[in-house]
Order: structure tokens, then C-alpha cells, then sequence
């Protein structure tokens, strides 16, 4: 159960700076004066905090701004060095690991290949070793690294770091979290690769100013992920954005889904449903050279492959109507390595959408395409333990403040070096 805490200097002393740092890292560049008349704190109080971060070095002072005569004020800004997070997305037989810092940049990253049916203890090791070389690639220092994120396709427990089914790991109810943390000694966060793009979309990305917002990825499954008022909504046991099954083909000769019903979304615009309908096979785990083959046929205009894909991108755009209809959302991202035929299955997706979209004509619906590489995906892994940096501490997690823990990592290192 998640408790509040309840009312003491501590809680006032951690609401005020994460105020203060939520506010230097959305407005900054931004002044002292700006800051206290933005937060409604007063003036003393962003003197002591500002003085605290910069001399931990978790922001800087920049060059001033213009100002109407008089002394220019001194500016503030986040240290994206000052701390770094590390980002991991599983797949079936390999993992890709990015340092990121603070701003959610990826500064190293790495690829690491590992054995299909990996059991999980085997996983766990090979994660730990993967992260550590990772860090120790990028040059920074351990201490500044204060937590691992981990995607994963599947439903995922993420208040219990808790693995409850991977159809592609082959793993049920797996406790990855604890057993990462244990080992690693810093506070790990795992959930559904999905929703750890949409983290990544919600706190560093274009939802930054969008509460209400869908992300839909296409590729070898078709993934949803749902904020609503700013939090992603994980339905009652986390399993919530099953959108690859939603059934767009009521025919009877509709295409076999993997989950053994006939019709679904992810049967017909997935990669292996692209590809199982051009070739008649079904293509396996890896298909981008499968796919690559596929679009050098629909560029020399083979019509058959271009229907194919045609027939995608329309099914794809009712079923994106589907969810306008039910969640409203003020923006609609659409990504993943579907997207790699580009026009070829965005258009048909673009026209086929406002002619299903209830009551309107749909071109209110702000449909932004975005590019998702397999960095990207670990990106959104490292931005899970990065929100926990600005998130406001009025939860008892039983664990430091992240701001408490970057404070005390550069005061012990402004010690040694005094
Ligand atoms: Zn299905």
C-alpha cells in the first residue's frame, strides 16, 4: 500500500526542493527573482536551496539575461552531468543498455547479445554485467549513477518490479526488480517497454505539455501506451494496452493471430503479419532483412507487397480511431520500427483515421509520427528511475529523496577533493 507522508520540517524541506528544481529544470534558464515569484517561495528559502545545488553542482549558474538597466541577474540551469541513470531494454536474445544524463540524453550505449531461453537468474547476471560496462565504457563515475531502468514486452508488476508473464522471454512471474537492486545496489524500476516510452514521451519528449496523450508502437507486436492526467494508466493488474488484439477483421478468413484468435490488429500490421501475408511464412524473431526485402520489392512497385502494406496502414488507422473515440487524447504518437516502410503505411493510416473518428472530423487529432530506434527504447527504460528525480516526495517509498542521495554523492566527492 502507498502511504503519504505525513507533515514535518523533513516533507516541507523536499517539497521546496523539488519545487524548486522542477521549476530550474522547466524554465531554466531562470533567475533567483523568478524562481521565488514562480514558486510562491520566499525569497530566502530559493537562496538556501539554489546555494545547496550549486555548490553540489546538480545546477549551474550561466551567463545572465538581458535586463531593462540595473545589475543583470545571474541565471540557473540543471547540470545534465551531475548524476546519470541507466536504461536497459530486454528482447528475446539480446539487450541494449544507455548511460543517460540528467536531461535524458543518451551519452554511451551498449549492445549486448545473450542466449534465447535465458533463465532468469542467468539474466540477472548478465543485465549486472552489461550495466557495469556500460558505466564503465562512458567514463563516469558509479556513485553519480543513482538507478537502472528495465523495458520489457509483457505484463509487468512495476510497483513489485515483478515480471508476471513474458511471452517472449518465456518467463512467469519473475521478481527481476528486487533480485537487480540486490545486486546492483541502486534502486531499480522495471515495466512494460511500452510504457517506458512513454515515460521517456511524458517527462522528455512532446507530452512534456500534454496530460491526456496515446503512444501507439508498431513493429513485432503492437503495443499502447496510455497517460491520463499525466500518470501512465496501467489498467487493475498492469496488463491495461493489450491494442495488438483489438479486432479490426471480423471475417471469416481473417489472419491468424499469435494469441489464437483470427482478426487482430497485430495480425495484419505487425511485422510478422506483413510479412507472413507477402511471403506465406511466418518470419520468426528476426525480420529485418525479411522486411528490408520487402520494401526494395514494394519501392520497384510490385503492387502485391504495396497492397499488403496499404492493408496495414487502413487497418491501422481504424483501429487509432478506436482509441480517439474512447480516450480523447489531446496527442496521438505513433511509433516503432513498423514505421521503417514510412508513407507506405503512414498514409493509408493518416486517411483511414478521421473517417472513423465519432462526431468530428478527426483533423483535431494531433497524429505525430515518431522515430524509434532500439537506443530510444532503453532511452525510455533510463527515463523510468529519471522521473523519480523531479517527482514531487509526498509518498513514503521507503527510500531517500533521488535529490537527497545526488546531494550527498557530490558533497562526499567536494570533500575528498577539499
Ligand atoms: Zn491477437
Amino acid at each position: 500500500m502507498i502511504t503519504t507522508r505525513t507533515g514535518s520540517k523533513r516533507l516541507l524541506r523536499d517539497l521546496n526542493r523539488s519545487i524548486a528544481l522542477n521549476l530550474i529544470a522547466a524554465r531554466g534558464p531562470i533567475s533567483r527573482t523568478d524562481l521565488a515569484r514562480e514558486s510562491g517561495l520566499p525569497a530566502a528559502t530559493i537562496t538556501r536551496i539554489a546555494g545547496d545545488f550549486v555548490e553540489a553542482g546538480l545546477i549551474t549558474e550561466t551567463g545572465s539575461e538581458e535586463s531593462s538597466g540595473g545589475r543583470r541577474p545571474v541565471l540557473l540551469t540543471i547540470n545534465p552531468g551531475a548524476g546519470h541513470v541507466v536504461g536497459v531494454k530486454l528482447r528475446e536474445d539480446s539487450m541494449t543498455v544507455a548511460l543517460c544524463d540528467l536531461a535524458c540524453t543518451v551519452v554511451h550505449y551498449c549492445e549486448e547479445p545473450f542466449a534465447s531461453g535465458i533463465q532468469p537468474y542467468q539474466a540477472v547476471e548478465a543485465i549486472c554485467v552489461a550495466v557495469e560496462r556500460c558505466i564503465a565504457e562512458a567514463g563516469v563515475s558509479r556513485s553519480g549513477v543513482f538507478g537502472v531502468g528495465v523495458g520489457i514486452s509483457g505484463l509487468i508488476d512495476s510497483a513489485r518490479g515483478l515480471c508476471r508473464y513474458s511471452a517472449i522471454l518465456g518467463w512467469s512471474d519473475v521478481e527481476l526488480g528486487p533480485a537487480l537492486e540486490y545486486k546492483l545496489r541502486m534502486q531499480v524500476r522495471i515495466d512494460n517497454d511500452v510504457n517506458t516510452l512513454a515515460v521517456a514521451e511524458r517527462h522528455f519528449g512532446p507530452g512534456r505539455n500534454v496530460s491526456d496523450f496515446l503512444l501507439v508502437t508498431v513493429g513485432r507486436g503492437i503495443g499502447l501506451g496510455i497517460v491520463v492526467g499525466g500518470e501512465i494508466y496501467r489498467g487493475a493488474r498492469g496488463g491495461a494496452g493489450e491494442f495488438g488484439h483489438m479486432t479490426v477483421d471480423t471475417s471469416a478468413d481473417a489472419p491468424l493471430c499469435n494469441c489464437g484468435k483470427r482478426g487482430c490488429l497485430e495480425a495484419i500490421a505487425s511485422d510478422y503479419g506483413i510479412l507472413r501475408a507477402a511471403t506465406g511464412e511466418d518470419p520468426g524473431h528476426h525480420v529485418e532483412d525479411a522486411m528490408s526485402a520487402l520494401l526494395v520489392r514494394a519501392g520497384n512497385g510490385d503492387t502485391h507487397v504495396r497492397d499488403i502494406f496499404a492493408r496495414a496502414g487502413s487497418a491501422l488507422g481504424v483501429a487509432l480511431a478506436n482509441l480517439v473515440n474512447i480516450f480523447e487524447p489531446a496527442l496521438l504518437l505513433v511509433g516503432g520500427e513498423g514505421l521503417r516502410a514510412g508513407d507506405l503505411i503512414t498514409e493509408p493510416m493518416r486517411a483511414t483515421l478521421p473517417q472513423h473518428v465519432f462526431g468530428r472530423s478527426g483533423e483535431d487529432v494531433t497524429l505525430a509520427v515518431r522515430r524509434t530506434t532500439e537506443v530510444e527504447w532503453a532511452r525510455g527504460a533510463a527515463s523510468l528511475v529519471l522521473r523519480e528525480v523531479f517527482r514531487t516526495p509526498i509518498y513514503d517509498t521507503g527510500e531517500e529523496p533521488v535529490i537527497d542521495t545526488l546531494l550527498a554523492t557530490h558533497h562526499r566527492r567536494a570533500r575528498k577533493r577539499g
